[in-house]
């Protein structure tokens, strides 16, 4: 079943505007013609006006949301915003909240919920940490924090989501997974879709995340379950950027 191949690019909390902007002009300017691919950029959300201004052929997500309706919350950003600035993706469960910010699972269900309500495509990002991996245990973890995410969700709203696979300890440390070890988990992710909304499973992109680069994008996105990346570090260069979103 064809299901819609992802690049998207998490600038994290890194660049000034006039850098920002430096980027969004130079990935506009270099948009592939031929595209495979949906492009999805994830500035810090301070910027996603520019990015809609200047970088208008690419979609824009944010990094986080509230899993608060609106009112007196400090700080925050409501999906409804999100929503009426026409944004349409919005990365959930990254790591880096779960670890910095105590995101906790029962906070993620909660975003999600608030995303899929105002129309926003979420991009759930799961994985297990080092020892987790050399335990063994990473299925079980992984299972256990998608199953958290999705408690309440109907069938309907599970098939709208985006999931980012994203080992810990892929992450920013320039050690990827390999693909065997990126395909199995993406295959089981979808094993565990498959159980609670059946053939509709084979519609949801599964993306890898983790040290995900030019030289070994193409190989991770040749596997049968890996529909594309979720991209840190690289997404901060043009062409590293641009050439991983043309690895398919
Ligand atoms: C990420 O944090 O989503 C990520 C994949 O980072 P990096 O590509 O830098 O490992």
């Amino acid at each position: 079943m064809m299901r819609k191949k992802i690049v998207a690019g998490n600038w994290k909390m890194n660049l000034s505007k006039d850098e920002a902007l430096t980027l969004l002009k130079e990935l506009q300017a270099n948009f592939p013609s031929q595209n495979q691919c949906e492009i999805i950029l994830c500035p810090p959300s301070i910027y996603t006006e520019l990015a809609l201004q200047n970088a208008n052929s690419f979609n824009i997500g944010l990094q986080n949301v509230s899993d608060k309706e609106n009112g007196a919350f400090t700080g925050e950003i409501s999906a409804s915003m999100i929503q009426s600035m026409n944004v349409e993706y919005c990365i959930v469960g990254h790591s880096e909240r779960r670890q910095y910010f105590g995101d906790t699972d029962t906070i993620i269900n909660s975003k999600l919920k608030q995303l899929l309500k105002h129309n926003i495509t979420p991009i759930l990002c799961c994985g297990e940490l080092l020892e987790e991996r050399e335990a063994g245990r990473q299925n079980e973890v992984v299972q256990n924090q998608i199953e958290k995410a999705i408690v309440g969700l109907s069938n309907a709203e599970i098939e709208k989501l985006v999931i980012a696979y994203e080992p810990v300890w892929a992450i920013g440390t320039g050690k990827t997974a390999s693909t065997h070890q990126a395909q199995e988990m993406h295959a089981f992710i979808r094993s565990i879709l498959n159980s609670k909304i059946g053939d509709a499973s084979n519609k949801i992109s599964i993306l890898y995340g983790g040290s995900c680069k030019p030289e070994n994008a193409k190989e991770l996105f040749d596997s049968p379950d890996i529909d594309g990346g979720l991209i840190g570090g690289a997404a901060l260069n043009a062409n590293s950027f641009l050439q991983i979103a043309q690895s398919f």
